[in-house]
């Protein structure tokens, strides 16, 4: 099987890849990144922490605090699903950068 001329196209082709992070991808609509709280409307009703299926949120009526563990998060989206406020207190931000090496800087929380 003779590859040359396949391999002389791809040679002077455009590139299948981005030079990310040079070059940013274009997020799609829907796009489900870090989970961010707005205090201003939070109710602490905690449907979000009920609702989330990996338990990477906890909310504290009393404190009035409200936590995520962003290394458990899996971005389901179901936690602004289910929060009740109008607009939602709760979103998925377009952040996706997430990756560190220190686990406990994964841990947030927020006070009203
Ligand atoms: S997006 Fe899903 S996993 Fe992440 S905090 Fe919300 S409900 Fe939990
Ligand atoms: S569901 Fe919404 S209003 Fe209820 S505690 Fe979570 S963020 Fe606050």
């Amino acid at each position: 099987m003779n590859l040359l001329p396949e391999a002389l196209q791809r040679l002077f082709s455009r590139p299948a890849t981005r030079r990310y992070p040079k070059q940013r991808p274009s997020l799609p609509p829907g796009f489900r990144g870090k989970v961010e709280w707005k205090k201003e409307t939070c109710i602490f009703c905690m449907l979000c922490a009920i609702n989330c299926p990996t338990n990477a949120i906890v909310v504290n009526r009393e404190q009035k605090t409200w936590s995520i563990d962003v290394g458990k998060c899996i971005f389901c989206g179901k936690c602004h699903d289910v929060c009740p406020t109008n607009p939602k207190s709760v979103d998925n931000s377009d952040k996706f950068e997430l990756a560190g090496p220190d686990k406990d800087k994964f841990k947030e929380t927020h006070k009203k």
